[in-house]
């Protein structure tokens, strides 16, 4: 079990971190040995070429002294000079290759540290100067050692500078990874990761992270509420469903054989309506969620906007009459839809439906169809009683149904299907409302 404020290392960063800080410390290292190496063979390097120009000079100085007056000259050369300078040199002269005379040997040299160049002059001599390593290689060496120590305080430096840095970077994806984690484990999703206000990319990370939660958490709770009111409105149908068969099961009616029958078909019709009732729900619920998710099957054909709005209008037109409410349409033809023809005057009879059944007695209902710019154009208009502002952005949602609404029948699905299958063909609808003057629908659809 781990705990909550100490939660672990998440696996993947800690070989994500391990692989950047061992990068890091490679690259880091690699360069500064490169650089330590080549201080080093350089200092080398000039070291020797000083001591070689030395040697050289002196060279050419001591055979410009035999010359002058032979081993004798050349000898108090060398005397003179050893006293002055700091820094004795190995002198030997070997005549026409038989007598050899050693002017300057100092003690305790070692003679394979000996770094020696000769000159043969004119006359066979060979004059030779040499110079101990000796200081050199000790300078080195101690050079060496140097560099060594600050190679591995380097090597040092960069580990620990590797991990910190790459544990810092990480801290806000695993600070992220936390959070992803213990969303899933709680199944909350509220949740949310809190932003370091950097600005930076893991920032915008987060942003966007949070953003999705939002959304999720939108639908999640959407999908809830419409469950809900499904569950809800389900009950009504189903309790009366079953309120009417109990009824008639637990009180025989009274009569003779043919009126008994006569109260139970009475019932069973009841029960048929209520059960009808539930399955209109049903069937239009799986409607509009197929149509919001894209998976309602239309048949695209070209479709006039005219033959839609009549066969609508015929169906309302007695309904209209017997309510005293005139219904009338301006539809020209010529404005062609791409659309399924069935849904397309489903959605047309929802809204004459809705028009026809919320106008009083003596008002009017009008459909017009007209081509705008680039849209085909239904607008059924009413002089109802309108929709009052705080319900209108509701309207349109599954299962609701306005306040004063009640006492008509209706489902409070009529509005949901009329949007979800014109958007799925690619248009919208509005709405605009007055109360007391009535309201208009505008449904807008591509052009064919
Ligand atoms: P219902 O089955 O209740 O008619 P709808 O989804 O068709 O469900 O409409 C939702 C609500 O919108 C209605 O309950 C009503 O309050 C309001 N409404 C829709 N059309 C009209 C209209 N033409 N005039 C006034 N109110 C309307």
């Amino acid at each position: 079990m781990s705990s909550e404020h100490e939660p672990p290392v998440p696996a993947f960063a800690r070989t994500f971190g391990l692989r950047i800080a061992l990068w890091y410390a490679t690259l880091f290292v690699s360069g500064a040995i490169a650089i330590v190496l080549v201080t080093y063979y350089l200092t080398a390097a000039s070291l020797a070429q000083r001591d070689r120009q030395i040697i050289n000079g002196k060279l050419g100085d001591y055979a410009a002294a035999y010359v002058r007056g032979g081993v004798r000259v050349l000898a108090a050369t060398v005397r003179a000079e050893q006293q002055v300078a700091p820094e004795r040199l190995f002198v030997r002269v070997v005549d026409r290759g038989v007598e050899a005379v050693v002017l300057s040997n100092p003690d305790g040299w070692d003679p394979s540290k000996l770094e020696t160049v000769s000159a043969t002059l004119d006359d066979g001599t060979l004059v030779q100067v040499g110079k101990s390593t000796e200081a050199r290689d000790d300078l080195l060496a101690r050079f060496r050692a140097t560099l060594g120590m600050v190679t591995l305080v380097i090597v040092a430096v960069a580990l620990t500078g590797g991990w910190l840095a790459t544990r810092s970077a990480l801290f806000p994806i695993r600070r992220l990874t936390l959070a992803v984690r213990r969303i899933i484990r709680t199944g909350r999703t509220d949740a949310r990761v809190p932003l370091d206000g950097t600005g930076d990319a893991i920032d915008e990370l987060t942003t966007l992270f949070n953003a999705m939660l939002d959304k999720i958490e939108g639908l999640v709770t959407a999908m809830r509420g419409a469950l809900d009111n499904v569950s809800h409105d389900l009950r009504t149908p189903l309790t009366r469903l079953r309120g009417a068969a109990e009824m008639a099961l637990a009180s025989p009616p009274k009569g003779d054989s043919v009126q008994q029958a006569e109260h139970y078909r009475d019932v069973l019709a009841d029960c048929v309506e209520e059960s009808d009732r539930v399955l209109v729900m049903l069937n239009t619920l799986m409607d509009i969620s197929e149509a919001e998710s894209g998976t309602m099957q239309l048949r695209r054909e070209a479709v006039p906007l005219a033959e839609i709005v009549a066969r609508a209008i015929d169906l309302y037109r007695d309904v209209a009459d017997a309510k005293g409410v005139t219904l009338s349409s301006s539809t020209p033809a010529g404005v062609v839809v791409t659309a399924d023809r069935t849904r397309l005057e489903q959605v047309a009879a929802n809204l004459i439906d809705n028009a026809v059944k919320y106008t009083p007695s003596g008002g009017r209902v009008d459909v017009d169809v007209l081509q705008d710019a680039d849209a085909a154009v239904m607008r059924v208009g009413d002089t109802g009683p309108g929709i009052p502002a705080d319900e209108l952005p509701l309207i349109f949602d599954r299962l609701f149904r306005g306040d004063t609404s009640r006492t008509e029948r209706g489902l409070g699905l009529g509005l949901s299907l009329v949007k979800a299958v014109v958007e799925a063909h690619g248009g919208t609808v509005e709405v605009s409302s007055e109360l007391g003057r009535g309201s208009v629908f505008t449904v807008s659809l591509p052009l064919g």
